[in-house]
């Protein structure tokens, strides 16, 4: 078979992955943009009439955010979950909505994608010219999922973003299948490094918010919509947090989604005690009320960059009792990874130095270095692997923990088309 990296070749972002088989039939893994520095970045072009189907892992721009660009001129299925589903619907609209730049579809293609959905539960299967399509649990985000591929004589699993530990929100990943790939084409982001124990990182957030509103403060902690915000909340009621919590943006219709399938979380309960702690922010007079009070709000966009968070911002950042909490690898070239670095805090209306606290947090639902080594050691003696959705430091990294074990492993660069022998 052959494989072509159409994006996420030894970066973060715009994950694209063509696979063709050896009867010359075509299946597309992901396709999404990157959001890195002001301008979207596409994958590269894939002609869509060739594509037996396409399986999105999870809802995340970085994986889904091209996807319309194949509903332009064709039709092809997408086998993704329910849930990945609704919520990509959600991210991709208001992708097209807030982008200042231009962005080769349009809601008809957006529509287009909804409507040649292929909806399949974990470990549901879809059956495609002889080909075996089955969705993981991934532990990433909900709805999120590992795609195995089994055509027969071999089988590739595409672990999408994923996770070997719990968090508040979910389970940690499904690793049955990834013992029974033969390739495994697995995402690399945090290669280097371990995340600190889940349940320190807690503790240490929750006395930090605690001290800030005890202090008269606000605390913005700036949250990508699905995943992380979810996250936070569930921190903040697992915790009987006591002190007022707000939620903005497009985490509110967000949770929503998740609430009608939260069959798929760790702990239903939980998420909807969550849920229900949370004051939603419906207009600017609450916006405006919000951070004048002692409360934490929860809102995207998570870099800062955009949605009502930036707004909050600008107002948060003049005084010294306030806190802007991030709880996300901040990506390069965004304002929140200016923040962190310089101080500075800079939108399309404001520039200057931030006076509040400002703190980071390790809330990762990416699978660790030690985790990713499971995954190999888990793998088959003679699994290959191939290598993505990392820093080229970073898949250097796995790459030497994939041969200390005796496999094989590749690390193609953008638009390489390697042939593998399995
Ligand atoms: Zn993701
Ligand atoms: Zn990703």
């Amino acid at each position: 078979m052959k494989v072509k990296l159409l994006g996420a070749a030894q970066e973060v972002g715009r994950s694209g992955i063509l696979l063709t088989l050896d009867d010359g039939s075509r299946i597309l893994l992901d396709y999404g943009v990157s959001l890195e520095g002001e301008e979207p970045q596409f994958p590269l072009p894939v002609k869509p009439k060739e594509i037996s189907f396409v399986s999105l892992s999870h809802a995340h721009l970085d994986h889904s955010g091209a996807l319309p660009l194949l509903y332009v001129s064709a039709s092809p299925p997408l086998v993704t979950t329910p849930l990945t589903l609704s919520l990509s619907d959600l991210l991709i609209r208001d992708f097209l909505k807030l982008s200042k730049y231009y962005v080769p579809y349009e809601y008809s293609e957006v529509k287009g994608m909804m409507e040649n959905a292929v909806l399949k539960g974990f470990n549901e299967s879809y059956e495609f010219g002889g080909v075996t399509v089955s969705l993981v649990d991934a532990g990433h985000i909900p709805g999120s999922a590992m795609i195995s591929i089994d055509t027969g004589s071999y089988t590739v699993v595409y672990t999408g973003d994923y996770a070997l530990h719990d968090t508040c929100l979910l389970r940690m990943g499904d690793k049955s299948a990834l013992s029974k790939a033969d390739l495994v084409v697995t995402e690399s982001t945090y290669a280097e490094f371990d995340h600190p124990p889940r349940d320190w990182v807690e503790r240490e957030f929750i006395a930090t918010v605690t001290e800030v509103i005890e202090g008269g403060g606000t605390v913005l902690i700036p949250a990508f919509a699905v995943g992380r915000a979810q996250e936070i909340l569930c921190v903040l009621a697992k915790y009987n947090f006591p002190y007022k919590v707000y939620v903005d943006g497009m985490a509110k219709a967000a949770n929503d989604l998740i609430l009608e399938d939260s069959h798929l979380l760790r702990d239903p309960g939980l998420f909807e005690k969550a849920v229900g702690m949370a004051t939603k922010v419906r207009d600017w007079n609450d916006r405006k009320k919000a951070v004048e009070e002692a409360s934490v709000i929860v809102s995207p966009a998570g870099m800062l960059q955009g949605g009502p968070s930036e707004y909050y911002m600008e107002k948060i950042m003049e005084k010294e009792k306030n806190a802007v909490i991030f709880v996300s690898f901040a990506i390069p070239e965004t304002p929140a990874r200016q923040v962190l670095e310089t101080g500075v805090f800079a939108s399309p209306t404001k520039k200057g130095m931030v006076k509040a606290r400002v703190e980071w947090f390790d809330f990762s639902a990416h699978c660790g270095k030690s985790e990713l080594i499971e995954t190999v050691k888990i793998s088959k003696s003679n699994a290959k692997f191939l290598l993505v959705h990392g820093e080229a430091e970073a898949e250097r990294a796995m790459k030497n923990y994939v041969e200390e074990q005796g496999r094989e492993a590749l690390m193609p660069a953008l638009g390489e088309e390697v042939e593998i022998e399995i």
